[in-house]
């Protein structure tokens, strides 16, 4: 239920994201790019029918996704960040949004917002940079479910290991998608190593 990336390129951009000297468009670029990467893996088991096709020197059969719709739901804030890959590379995706907000004195997430478009029958992918306590990701994953989503998929930057043992505890069928697996929380539930806040290193704040 934990996959994790295994990729040269992946550990190159994470030691950069994680490096405080990397400045906000620099790392803005690479949780981009690692992005990619993650919608790549998480989708890897995207239903796809055959098509044949004429190359320039013969009729060949390939395979192409079926019409099975994606939404992407971003926990805000940096869950942002992560939306535009999936619209870049995927066809049809669309986009949703739980507003979750960390109480930095008690690390427990409040919600605020939701937006949400149709989830029933659809591939949705909760996505959220850092999966630190899990707080966030289990409510964001309890609201995909009340609105009909079936067994949302997470995707993360860097998880913590108490992060992942929480979305387990509550949502067994969720399976989660990281780039790196760290430590563990410090006494502030900041994820060490980590990179910091993932918003204030987006955006400079
Ligand atoms: N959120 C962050 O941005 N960083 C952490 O280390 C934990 C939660």
């Amino acid at each position: 239920m934990l996959s994790v990336l295994s990729h040269p390129l992946a550990e190159h951009i994470v030691t950069h994201l994680r490096d405080k000297t990397t400045k906000p468009a620099t790392f803005r670029t690479l949780a981009y790019q690692l992005t990619v990467m993650l919608a790549i893996d998480a989708t890897r088991d995207l239903e796809t029918e055959p098509k044949t096709v004429e190359t320039p020197l013969e009729a060949t059969q390939g395979r192409i996704l079926s019409h099975e719709p994606i939404v992407v739901v971003a926990i805000l804030r940096s869950g942002v960040s992560m939306v535009q890959p999936f619209l870049d590379i995927f066809p049809d995706v669309s986009v949703g949004y739980v507003g979750l907000e960390r109480d930095h004195a008690t690390a427990i997430a409040r919600s605020y917002y939701t937006k949400l478009p149709p989830l029933a029958g659809r591939r949705v992918f909760v996505v959220d940079p850092m999966l630190a306590t899990g707080g966030s990701a289990v409510q964001a994953i309890d609201v995909v479910k009340k609105s009909g989503g079936a067994k949302p998929r997470l995707v993360c930057v860097i998880a913590a290991p108490e992060g992942v043992a929480e979305v387990a505890k509550h949502h067994p069928d969720t399976s989660i998608h990281v780039a790196v697996l760290d430590r563990a929380l410090n006494d502030r539930k900041y994820i060490l190593p980590g990179l910091g806040d993932f918003g204030d290193r987006l955006y400079g704040t």
